[in-house]
């Protein structure tokens, strides 16, 4: 039987970085996961610098052979109305490539991977756990995204859970294609539903297109696409039919963090945990930011992982995130009648300062919370105090 300190299930950017910070605080790491890498993984693959920066990654070495397309401005609006453009003639976000991205974090961490094996089995067996019958883990770290089989063995029933529904499609543009696409690479565009209730994008990434539209409620989406894909030819942002189907997902946001995350010998972090923000959908930051939360966690219990030792994750992931609130749609939708709602939202967003300071400023960029930086020592420190 194998043996290591830490089994984390899941290998996306949460779990990846909580195997790369673990390691680096000397923690014998494995990860499993039920898919080979590279694998496609369905998003808009958005992300802001202080991903990058949290993970000590330089721009310049992960660009070199990858999709890496700078972001200076966003295009906004309600769909089919006055569009924004907010430029900061400097780069404020990146388009990245979920295949490549998900695969070199996967790589990077150090951690020794275990592919294409799903959990099969999770059982306590000491002060421990043997997973699958195979390997036996001090501790384990459930990052398998919003069905995790760790969060469903903790309570969790991603059926009953009021999550955000998304589809999209992103694909190569051929020289057809890329004559046919007014949509720039520097300026995505995002384009919010009336109702507030959900927005869709378009994000250009050297050579691929990547169109998706999420909505905080499931009913009606396959419409909201269709429609908002008919828009965009309509207005001739695309001059094409879509060359791959939309796929879909579903995953919580951060109002919704989940009711247990820590228990005796275990954590979650990332869509597992449900920390998306909730205005934007951005779900790969908190993955990464609480996979380092996690991992800090870990190593400060220096060997005593008791529900209690572990229990200041949860503050700490509500420090870090802010108490989880309502988002301005659910709140503009309890007060505001329907009638007046699409009036109230194209208004909102043709107004340049809305759609810079708080849309995207606020919402998306999180330009007022600076990377989540563990210093390094940090690990170390805790557990001599620990120890
Ligand atoms: C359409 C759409 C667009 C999005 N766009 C963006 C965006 O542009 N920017 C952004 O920041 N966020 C975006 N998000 C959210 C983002 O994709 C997620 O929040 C992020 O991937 C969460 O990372 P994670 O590591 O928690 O989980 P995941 O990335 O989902 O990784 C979980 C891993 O667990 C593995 N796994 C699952 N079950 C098992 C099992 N039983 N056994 C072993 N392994 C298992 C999976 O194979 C997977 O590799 C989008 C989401 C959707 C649906």
């Amino acid at each position: 039987m194998d043996a290591c300190d830490l089994l984390i299930v899941g290998g996306g950017p949460g779990g990846s970085a909580c195997a790369w910070r673990a390691v680096s605080g000397r923690l014998d790491t494995v990860i499993l996961d039920r898919s080979q890498f590279p694998r496609h993984k369905v998003c808009g693959g958005w992300i802001t610098p202080a991903v990058l920066e949290s993970l000590e990654i330089d721009p310049r070495h992960y660009g070199a052979g990858r999709t890496l397309q700078p972001i200076t401005g966003f295009r906004t609006s309600c769909i089919d109305s006055r569009e924004v453009e907010i430029t900061y003639g400097k780069t404020v976000s990146y388009g990245i490539r979920r295949s490549e991205f998900d695969d070199y974090l996967l790589r990077r961490s150090g951690a020794r991977l275990h592919l294409g094996a799903s959990l099969t089995s999770l059982e306590r067996s000491g002060d421990g756990w043997i997973v699958n019958g195979q390997i036996r883990a001090r501790m384990v770290v459930g990052a398998g995204g919003h069905f995790c089989p760790v969060a469903r063995f903790l309570g969790a029933d991603a059926r009953k859970e009021v999550a955000v529904v998304a589809q999209e499609a992103e694909f190569e543009m051929d020289a057809r294609l890329r004559a046919a696409c007014a949509i720039e690479g520097e300026v995505p565009e995002l384009y919010f539903c009336r109702d507030m209730r959900g927005y869709a994008w378009c994000f250009r990434k050297d050579d691929y297109l990547n169109i998706g539209l999420g909505r905080l409620d499931a009913h009606g989406l396959p419409k909201h696409v269709a429609d908002f894909v008919e828009f965009l030819k309509r207005t001739k942002k695309i001059g094409f039919d879509l060359p791959s189907p939309m796929q879909g997902h579903a995953y919580l946001l951060l109002r919704d963090i989940r009711g247990k995350i820590v228990d005796d010998g275990v954590l979650l972090a990332g869509d597992s945990a449900g920390v998306a923000y909730s205005q934007s959908g951005e779900g790969i930051r908190p993955a990464i930011e609480s996979g380092l939360l996690a991992a800090e966690t870990v190593l400060a219990a220096n060997g005593n992982y008791s529900a209690a030792r572990l229990a200041g994750y949860r503050a700490q992931l509500e420090a870090r995130f802010g108490n989880p609130r309502g988002d301005l749609a659910t709140e503009l939708g309890r007060r505001v009648p329907v009638k007046l709602l699409g009036a109230i939202s194209r208004q909102l967003l043709a107004n340049r300062w809305f759609s810079r300071h708080v849309v995207i400023d606020k919402w998306f960029l999180h330009a007022d919370q600076p990377a989540l930086k563990v210093p390094a020592g940090v690990a170390a420190d805790s557990q001599a105090s620990a120890a």
